[in-house]
């Protein structure tokens, strides 16, 4: 799958299919090296992919998806499919979907890239019907500061539930032009208010 940046709309509509591994918590993480300073966009991302995959070993990037600290406007990227266990914690990639933030936030300013994975997180709290308490930082499970020192679990934790809700049409009807809607059990056909057209959604 290709790495791309993408909106927080876009992820949405990403993560709509179900993820037949079910998902339980979501696991933050800081990448260290590169840091903030160091990134360049696209180009670090699939260095990061390349590391995992030639030096580590991986089947692709160890995160499903990324925060990068360019901007505003390009912060989040899509990395890894949620259908596929990722690889970004020790024994605990099954059911986990993996956040990584480009930075060093043992030393380097959170705020930026904290506030970009919150509205993330809590699309994915959301989709996949988690609690505050799903939400889990890599250090509470191997030895290291990840995602680092100067970010606060309890204080990520009130971020993202304070964020507003992400919500999905659920209320559809039958179309002729999407028959397969209705193939399955979960789908709907719904008015989009992104493409001004129907189109067809998961119930969630
Ligand atoms: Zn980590």
């Amino acid at each position: 799958m290709p790495i791309k940046q993408m909106s927080l709309a876009q992820i949405k509509d990403f993560i709509k299919p179900p993820a037949p591994r079910g998902i339980e918590e979501v696991v933050l993480h800081h990448t260290w090296s590169p840091t903030i300073a160091q990134y360049r966009g696209q180009a670090t991302w699939e260095g990061i992919r390349n590391y995992h995959v030639n030096e580590n070993g991986w089947s692709d990037i160890g995160y499903h998806f990324g925060v990068g600290g360019e901007s505003r406007e390009r912060l989040l990227w899509k990395l890894r499919p949620v259908t596929k266990s990722g690889a970004h914690v020790l024994n605990r990639n099954q059911h986990t979907i993996g956040v990584g933030m480009i930075g060093n936030f043992d030393v380097e300013d959170p705020t930026l890239s904290v506030h970009a994975a919150a509205g993330l997180v809590r699309l994915l709290v959301d989709r996949f019907k988690l609690a505050a308490h799903n939400i889990r930082f890599h250090r509470e499970f191997e030895n290291k500061s990840c995602p680092g020192i100067r970010v606060s679990l309890a204080a990520f934790r009130e971020l993202v539930m304070g964020t507003p809700q992400a919500t999905w049409p659920i209320r559809g009807r039958r179309s002729r032009r999407w028959p397969w809607c209705w193939a399955a059990r979960s789908l709907t056909v719904a008015r989009s208010s992104s493409t001004a057209g129907w189109r067809c959604y998961w119930r969630h």
